[in-house]
Parts: C-alpha cells; sequence; structure tokens
C-alpha cells in the first residue's frame, strides 16, 4: 500500500469562477438535456389513431356541408389534444424531477469548503474528492491519494484495480493510460483522493468512446409489451367491425343518394372505430408508474426505473444487509474483555486500529468509547502513522502502523476468527477468549477482537497483517440494535408472502439474535465458508430454508440471488458497497441505500432507499402493490366503459336504425372519451390501497394484466351498462322515431354519463362496498372535482343552448328520475355480489 503523502492544501474555486467556466465549457454531461417542443408534442398527438379518426370525421362532415358539425369536432379534437399534451408534459416533468434526485453527486472544495454538488455541474479546474465507491465523473489529474485503487476495465478492458498515485510521483510512463491521472467513467474501489478535473463531458476519455452507449433506450417493459397486444388486438378487431357496420349501413339507407349513402356508411364506420380504439391503454401504464414513482420519492424511495415499479408487487423474496437496514448502525461499545485485566491497554490499540477520522460508525464508537475512558484522539492518534493494513471484506481485520519516538507499533483488530489466528495462545486461553467471544455473540454483539505486536526498526513490519504475531489484547462487543419498526415490518412482510432473508458480514450467532430479536423466523444459517463449499445446486436447495447468511462477502450475494431466481422468486436485494453492483444488477430489485450507499451501487440500483431503512423498503412493495392494482382496476374500467359506446355504434345499425337517429354520433363517442381519459388516469390512480393487500400471497410474476375472471366480471358490468342505456334510448326512439331521437340519445348518454360516476365508486375496490369507498374518498377533493366535472357537463349539455349543437335534448323530470335509476340499476348489481361473497365468508 501507498503511504500517505501531504501536499499542500489546494482551494479549489469559488462560486463565481466555477459559474464563469461553466458558461465556457458547458455542463458535465455527454448528451445535453433535451428541450421539450411544444409544436412536435402536439404533431406526435395529432399523428395517433384516434385523433387521425376524428379529424377524418371533421372533414367529412364539412364535405357533407354540415360546417357546423364539423366545427364541433374540431373544437373536440383541440381539447383532447391539451389533455394530452398537458398530462406529457405533467408526466415528463415528473420524470425528470425524479431524474434529477437521482442523478450522481459529487463532492468539491467550493468557496474553500467542501460541498456536494451534480456531476453535471463540475467545471474545469475544480477540486474533486474522489473516495471508494464512486463513479468517477471527469478526467483529472491526482493531487494526492490515499490508497486509491481505480478499477478502469470501462476504459482499458484490464480486470485488475490499477493502483493510482499523486501527479509527480508516478516512476514509469504508463503510456496512454496514466497512472497519476483518473479518468470518467472508472470506479473507485478502494481509497480516496483529491483530484484536479482537468476536461468534462465529451472532452473526457469516455466521452470520445462513450457516448453512444448513453443513449441506449429503456426495454419495454412486460407490461408494456402486454397493453401493446392488447392495443393491436383491438385495432385489428376495431378494422373489422369498420367495415362490417359500414357495409350495414349502406343497405339500411337504400333510398339516400350514392355519395351520401357513401359517407353516412363511412362515418358509422369510423364512429365505431373511434369507440373501439383503447388509446387509454397507454396513457394508464406511463401516468400510473410515473405518478406512481413520484408519491414513493416523496416518501423516500426513488425508483430509477419506471418499469421496476411493476415489478414490486411481485417480489416474494426480501434479501436485506443487517447492518444499517434492519439495524440503525449506530454502534456503542457495551462490553469489553480484556486479556490478562490490562483494560487500558485494550482501549489503546483498539483505538489506535482505527482511522484517525473515522467514518464506520464501529470506530466511531471505539473512539468515543476510549475518549470517555480518557485516552484523548490526541493520545491515540499522536505518532505517526508509517503503514496500513486496509479493511477488506475477504480479511475481515485491519491494523495500523505507528511511529512513537523510537516505537514502533502495529494495532490490529478484526473479526476474532481471524485475529485470533494471529495470536500466540495456548489451546486454555483460545479456548476461553472463543467462549467470551461465543457470550457477546449470543447476546446480539458484534465481537471484534484486539491485537498489537511491537516491532524494532521500519524493515520489520511485516508486508501484510496476516504475516503478524500479534499479542492478543481482549474483545470488545458492540451493539447495534435493531430498528424499532422492524419487528413490525416483518410480520407485515410474512403475512405479505415475502419471505425476509438477512445478510450479513457479522458472525451466524450475532445475526441469529437479531433475528430472534425482530420475529423473524430463525431457521437455519449458513455461512460464507459454506457457501464457497456448495455447488449451485446444493445452494439453490438450500435456500429454500435458509433466512440467515453470515460472515458473507459481497461476492457472495450474487451466489444468493442467483439461487433465489432458480427457485422462480422474485428476488429484492440490498446492497451499499462496490462489490455489491453486480447483485444488485442481477436481482430484479436492486436496492441501493442513499445515505451510505456507494455511486456505483446506486446507478446499479432499481430503488434508492433515501433513508436506509427496512420499513421503507416494506412500504414500498405496499405500494407497488397498490400501483399494480389500480392499473388492474383502470383497465378493467376502460373495457367495461368502452363495452357501451361500441355495442351501441354496432347493435344500432344492425337494428336498421336511420343514421341520423343513432344513439351515439362521432360527436358524443368524443365527448365520452373526453371524460373517460380524465377518469382513469386521475381518479384511479389516486386510489388508496385495499385493506387486504400486505395480506395476500404476492402476484405471479406471469399472471395477466387481464386474467379470465377479471375480464368476465369487466365484460358483464359492461353489458349490463350498455343494456341499461340503449334500451331506454331504444324504447325511448321507437314510441316515435321522428321525433324523439334527441330526448331517447339524451337518456341513453346520461345513463353512461352516471354510470361512469357509479362505476368508479363500485370498482373503487374489489372487497369493500360502494358506499365504504365513498367514505374513504370523501376527503378526496380532486376525485369529487372530477365527478362534478362530469356532471356539470352533462347540465351543460342538457340543459344550455349547446344541447342542439351536439344534437341532443334536456330532459324533464320524470326522465331524469329514470335516468338515474337506470344508471344505478347497470350498475349496483355488483354491490350485491359483494354482499353475497362477504355473507358466504362469514
Ligand atoms: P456487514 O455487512 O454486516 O456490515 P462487514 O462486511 O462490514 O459486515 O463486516 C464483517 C466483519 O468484519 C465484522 O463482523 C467485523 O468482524 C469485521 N469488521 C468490519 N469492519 C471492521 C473494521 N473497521 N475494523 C475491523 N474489523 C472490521
Ligand atoms: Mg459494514
Amino acid at each position: 500500500m501507498t503511504e500517505q503523502k501531504n501536499t499542500a492544501n489546494p482551494t479549489g474555486l469559488t462560486t463565481a469562477e466555477a459559474e464563469e467556466r461553466q458558461k465556457q465549457f458547458g455542463r458535465n454531461e455527454l448528451i445535453p438535456k433535451k428541450k421539450k417542443n411544444l409544436f412536435r408534442e402536439i404533431l406526435k398527438a395529432l399523428s395517433e389513431p384516434m385523433f387521425l379518426l376524428l379529424i377524418v370525421t371533421a372533414v367529412i362532415y364539412f364535405l357533407l356541408g354540415e360546417p357546423r358539425d364539423g366545427a364541433v369536432m374540431l373544437i373536440f379534437v383541440l381539447g383532447m389534444i391539451s389533455i394530452d399534451v398537458v398530462q406529457g408534459w405533467k408526466t415528463d416533468k415528473t420524470l425528470n424531477a425524479l431524474k434529477d434526485l437521482a442523478a450522481p453527486r459529487i463532492t468539491v472544495l467550493r468557496d474553500g469548503a467542501e460541498r456536494r454538488i451534480d456531476s453535471a455541474d463540475l467545471v474545469p479546474g475544480d477540486i474533486m474528492l474522489i473516495a471508494e465507491g464512486d463513479k468517477i465523473p471527469a478526467d483529472g489529474e491526482i493531487l494526492q491519494a490515499n490508497d486509491l485503487c481505480v478499477d478502469e476495465s470501462s476504459m482499458t478492458g484490464e480486470a485488475e484495480g490499477v493502483w493510482k498515485v499523486a501527479l509527480g510521483t508516478a516512476d514509469t510512463d504508463g503510456g496512454h493510460w496514466r497512472r497519476d491521472f483518473c479518468y470518467a467513467g472508472t470506479l473507485v474501489t478502494q481509497g480516496s483522493a483529491l483530484v484536479r478535473v482537468k476536461r468534462i463531458g465529451k472532452a473526457t476519455e469516455f466521452g470520445k468512446i462513450g457516448v453512444n452507449v448513453a443513449g441506449a433506450p429503456e426495454a419495454p417493459s412486460p407490461l408494456q409489451r402486454q397493453t401493446r397486444g392488447l392495443v393491436k388486438l383491438c385495432a385489428a378487431i376495431a378494422a373489422v367491425l369498420f367495415v362490417l357496420v359500414g357495409c350495414f349501413t349502406w343497405l339500411n339507407i337504400p333510398d339516400h343518394q350514392f355519395t351520401d349513402r357513401l359517407i353516412e356508411s363511412i362515418l358509422s364506420g369510423v364512429t365505431l372505430a373511434m369507440a373501439m380504439i383503447p388509446e387509454e391503454f397507454p396513457v394508464i401504464l406511463t401516468v400510473f408508474l410515473s405518478m406512481g414513482a413520484w408519491r414513493l420519492a416523496k416518501r423516500h424511495s426513488l425508483m430509477r426505473r419506471l418499469a421496476s415499479v411493476e415489478t414490486l408487487g411481485a417480489v416474494s423474496v426480501l434479501c436485506v444487509d443487517k447492518t444499517g437496514t434492519i439495524t440503525t448502525n449506530r454502534m456503542t461499545v457495551c462490553e469489553t474483555w480484556a486479556n490478562e485485566g490490562k483494560e487500558r491497554d485494550l482501549c489503546a490499540v483498539m483505538g489506535m486500529a482505527c482511522e484517525p477520522d473515522a467514518y464506520d460508525p464501529m470506530e466511531k464508537a471505539m473512539i468515543s468509547y476510549c475518549e470517555g475512558r480518557g485516552l484523548s484522539r490526541d493520545f491515540l492518534f499522536g505518532g505517526r502513522l508509517i503503514r496500513e493494513y486496509s479493511f477488506t471484506h475477504e480479511a475481515k481485520m485491519m491494523g495500523h502502523v505507528w511511529r512513537r519516538g523510537n516505537e514502533i507499533l502495529i494495532a490490529a483488530k478484526g473479526s476474532p476468527e481471524k485475529i485470533l489466528a494471529l495470536c500466540n495462545l495456548n489451546s486454555d486461553e483460545r479456548d476461553k477468549a472463543q467462549e467470551k467471544a461465543a457470550g457477546m455473540a449470543a447476546r446480539g454483539l458484534r465481537v471484534i477482537a484486539v491485537g498489537r505486536m511491537e516491532v524494532g526498526t521500519a524493515g520489520e513490519v511485516p508486508a501484510s497483517l496476516a504475516q503478524c504475531r500479534l499479542q492478543f489484547c481482549g474483545l470488545v462487543g458492540l451493539a447495534d440494535p435493531p430498528r424499532e419498526s422492524v419487528k413490525a415490518d416483518i410480520l407485515r412482510c410474512r403475512k405479505a408472502g415475502v419471505r425476509v432473508v438477512m445478510i450479513t458480514g457479522d458472525n451466524g450467532i450475532t445475526a441469529g439474535a437479531i433475528a430472534k430479536q425482530i420475529g423473524m423466523p430463525c431457521g437455519e444459517s449458513v455461512t460464507g465458508d459454506e457457501i464457497d463449499r456448495m455447488t449451485d445446486e446444493k445452494l439453490q436447495k438450500r435456500v429454500r430454508s435458509v433466512s440467515i447468511f453470515s460472515r458473507v462477502v459481497p461476492e457472495h450475494k450474487m451466489r444468493i440471488v442467483k439461487a433465489f431466481k432458480a427457485n422462480g422468486e422474485i428476488v429484492a436485494m440490498t446492497g451499499d458497497g462496490v462489490n455489491d453492483a453486480p447483485a444488485l444488477k442481477y436481482a430484479d430489485i436492486g436496492i441501493a441505500m442513499g445515505k451510505r450507499g456507494s455511486e456505483v451501487s446506486r446507478e446499479a440500483a432499481d430503488l434508492i432507499l433515501l433513508d436506509d431503512n427496512f420499513s421503507t423498503i416494506v412500504d414500498t412493495i405496499r405500494d407497488g402493490r397498490r400501483i399494480y392494482d389500480n392499473i388492474k382496476k383502470a383497465v378493467g374500467y376502460v373495457f367495461t366503459i368502452h363495452i357501451p359506446i361500441a355495442f351501441s355504434c354496432l347493435l344500432a345499425p344492425l337494428l336498421k336504425v336511420n343514421p341520423a337517429n343513432l344513439m351515439l354520433l362521432p360527436v358524443h363517442v368524443v365527448l365520452l372519451e373526453l371524460i373517460i381519459d380524465p377518469t382513469c388516469s386521475i381518479i384511479f390512480e389516486r386510489q388508496p390501497a385495499e385493506q387486504n393487500v400486505m395480506e395476500r400471497d404476492p402476484r405471479d410474476p406471469k399472471e395477466k394484466l387481464m386474467r379470465a375472471k377479471g375480464l368476465f366480471r369487466s365484460i358483464l358490468q359492461g353489458l349490463t351498462v350498455f343494456a341499461s342505456s340503449f334500451g331506454t334510448y331504444y324504447t325511448v326512439l321507437m314510441a316515435d322515431p321522428a321525433v324523439n331521437a334527441p330526448v331517447a340519445r339524451a337518456m341513453g348518454l346520461s345513463i353512461i354519463f352516471l354510470s361512469n360516476i357509479l362505476l368508479v365508486l363500485v370498482n373503487s375496490s374489489q372487497t369493500n362496498f360502494a358506499f365504504q369507498s365513498f367514505h374513504r374518498l370523501i376527503k378526496d377533493k380532486v376525485m369529487w372535482a372530477a365527478f362534478a366535472g362530469t356532471i356539470f357537463m352533462l347540465v351543460l349539455l342538457l340543459y344550455t343552448p349547446l344541447s342542439a349543437f351536439v344534437k341532443l335534448a334536456p330532459l324533464t323530470g320524470p326522465e331524469a328520475i329514470a335516468v338515474i335509476v337506470m344508471s344505478a340499476a347497470s350498475v349496483l348489481w355488483v354491490e350485491i355480489v359483494k354482499l353475497v361473497k362477504h355473507l358466504r365468508k362469514k
């Protein structure tokens, strides 16, 4: 390892200088942020099949010599485009805000102080501080290096880490890649350094090769693929029905002139096609997932990929790190056992084995324990640090070599297994120490053994800690109590059919004791060494019953995830270190820690936990289930509400209704679309979770969005709404076909409008009754606004001069009552089904 090198401290840029340079050099990014173009957005909206149909209809009206109808259509087109554009804009804004939250950050010196800034705001000349776990954001020269090891495989293809040195100390010229330089896109695997930024953005070596890599689009998620399939299917059916309805209309009106006959036929076909296209499906997906992610972000859980939101609800195994996630990672020394009673000696060596500027909570606890015993920092770190044996997960120990005057002292600490193996103890002493350690571990403490060694000259300092012969100083037991909420959360997970698996570098006894405290089913436990000896098949079998993995190193996590996945589980896995990144990527949901996690792990993760808290993971899974439920409900609703519309367009021509008297003219279909879209994207998105979301097993990942049972219910609901609206229309129309069309149509349409509101209440929950949903949602202003909007629109259409424009007539009192009764009857039967189910369960 390299020795520490102290040069004069550089001061970095001032904020003003940085701003100046940003103007000159631009932002540190490979692809500049694209600004949305309103015009292009509108064009995109216009190229949707729905709008093409609308425009065709408007043109037909103009050709027919009915400019008034054409104009009404065009106004509606404008309305729908604005809804579309506003929604698209809102979604984009949400997604960008999420992206900014997840954007990589870096510590720099600005105005003489350390500051966390967006990596994109780095400018040449900035002094940045990089440390283990960082992804280097720009090219720069190294001013100070501290054990700095960088993985440059993304640039050079060399898997071996490169030990970096400070500028001016590189002995050999390593060709193109310099040892006193670090490069954007490479990973710090160990140590830390001060770096002066030289090149940013596209000017970096990475920018020269990596520009095309960065722009790769996200692959469609399973849900997206499913809905695309659904949309295609509906479009195909619509095309067939378009021709059929066109032909029927043609045959129905032999008395019309040829052009009139043709145009009327096309028009009724187009109306049906409009009614059939489920253009809401893709909207539902993007809106629900992005809004869902936004709501999650507000509650400390940041989704990096939208598609993962849908996977959340299917998670069946949750692998979590013990330290920091299940526990608070606020350690305290609560027991010590000094060999031969030399308590002060134990404390001093323990303190000297810590980093002088400790950031590890365990070391902080140790130092403050020393301070409590009168061993000040100045005393502990007063010597000269001449060598460091760094901590690695494999070695599970570390040491410092201090020179004080003429003495050289090696202070070492680590797991008892490793340290005791280096100590010169006889078997009695060893047994005693091991017994003490086991006792502390059984009380849930992390046990650290401390050892020391004195050497005469610097030349005698061993090359590695493993070569030292230590004198045993004693044992330290540190408590890291579990978070308070964890016990309840473990229970929640168990009810929800999610298995919790604990992964830790601590030993099995400590882990088992903590597991007991939090009410985890203390099944068997397996150690990292045992994993090493198992074949993949064996491990796959073992993970069915094992819930505690102890003494593991990050590399084991990959094998654990693989084993669970091979069993068909959907795995969520937490991780914070550089070495956790592959496992996080491989897991179905990789969870990185926002507070203590490394940049690399964050980049590999699907979800960043901003508060590092286990409860937040469980809440996130719950929300994932809620979002998926709501998508299902919304899709079911869209299906249902399209049935009366499509069937009315289909059946009227079959019943030889005159084209002028049809229940739904194009303008009415558009009107309905205008309320359906906001209903599903606003109201269903806001639905709270079902009461039993966390009391049922995780969803089968292969489950279809519309399963036979749900589809059947949707179709049945749709058919009853159709029967009552079309039935009412047809009965009223037939009483006097010559004059009744506007009233009949107004009644049919009103029934669909009102049923729409009731459908939302009824389908808001599968188990709760509508009045309960009503009660639950009573404070939701947005939903009431949407309902009031629907009613207001209906009143406007019926009782103002507008009614003539849309070919409707005002309803009399009795007619209005009939409409209300019919809509209630068409939807509320579902409540009776719920009641029967409810009673049967009891
Ligand atoms: P975890 O993943 O549970 O935090 P780690 O891999 O960090 O576990 O640590 C594993 C073991 O390594 C600990 O139980 C302890 O024995 C030892 N260890 C951890 N940090 C240090 C340290 N700073 N100094 C000495 N030993 C350590
Ligand atoms: Mg740790």
